[in-house]
């Protein structure tokens, strides 16, 4: 299958202990809504600490995943040695500075060495890196290395852009608040040709991003 289990683990960058503590979210919550001024008590937001601790369960999955199982089926030896490219895959993550949403799109290209994965596990792979407290510049290096890690390519390459809401809706008010980060291994760093097929191939016809 795949090459060194515990490396594929450590770039998985997992966080230890029993997973998120849903009462201290919920006393947080109630405490934020009395802090605010608000009747914690009033109708519609009786419920909210229950339904936002619930959610931090779902938006923050990607620190729990089970990396191993999740490819575990999914990898094939196949003698090819072609760009493989995977564009336009939606991903939702939280900013860490704001814990606001950043939303956008991921491209993945690589070029194998003998091991392909199945395509359906890359979006699987992108949202366990995405459901965390991520900056985009992190976010796009974990999986690429992860990719690294899995499949020992003979490049890598992910260019991830995303609209930061924390930049729209606060601050400068910045409305088109798209940035634009990439990572890069392996042959897609030393040969330009391969780096400007894999750019080429991405910027063709997607529909704008927008929130
Ligand atoms: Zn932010």
């Amino acid at each position: 299958m795949f090459g060194d289990t515990e490396n594929v683990l450590k770039a998985a960058q997992l966080l230890q202990g029993d997973g998120i503590d849903l009462g201290r979210i919920k006393e947080s919550i109630k405490m934020m809504l009395e802090a605010f001024g608000e009747d914690a008590g009033r109708d519609g937001l009786l419920n909210t600490p229950d339904r936002v601790s619930r959610m931090y369960v779902e938006l923050l999955e990607g620190y729990r995943m089970d990396p191993v199982g999740m490819v575990n089926n999914a990898i094939f030896d196949v003698e090819y040695d072609q760009m493989v490219i995977v564009r336009d895959v939606e991903f939702y993550s939280m900013c860490e500075h704001h814990m606001l949403p950043f939303i956008g799109r991921a491209h993945v290209a690589y070029i194998p060495d003998g091991k392909v994965i199945g395509l359906s596990k890359i979006p699987r792979i992108i949202e366990m890196f995405a459901r965390r407290l991520q900056v985009q510049e992190r976010m796009t290096s974990q999986i690429a290395d992860f990719m690294n890690e899995l499949l020992r390519p003979k490049g890598v390459a992910v260019v991830v852009e995303a609209l930061h809401l924390c930049s729209m809706i606060r601050g400068v008010k910045k409305h088109d608040a798209r940035m634009t980060t990439s990572a890069v291994h392996g042959s897609f760093r030393t040969n330009m040709a391969t780096r400007m097929e894999f750019l080429d191939s991405i910027s063709r016809a997607a529909e704008p991003l927008h929130i």
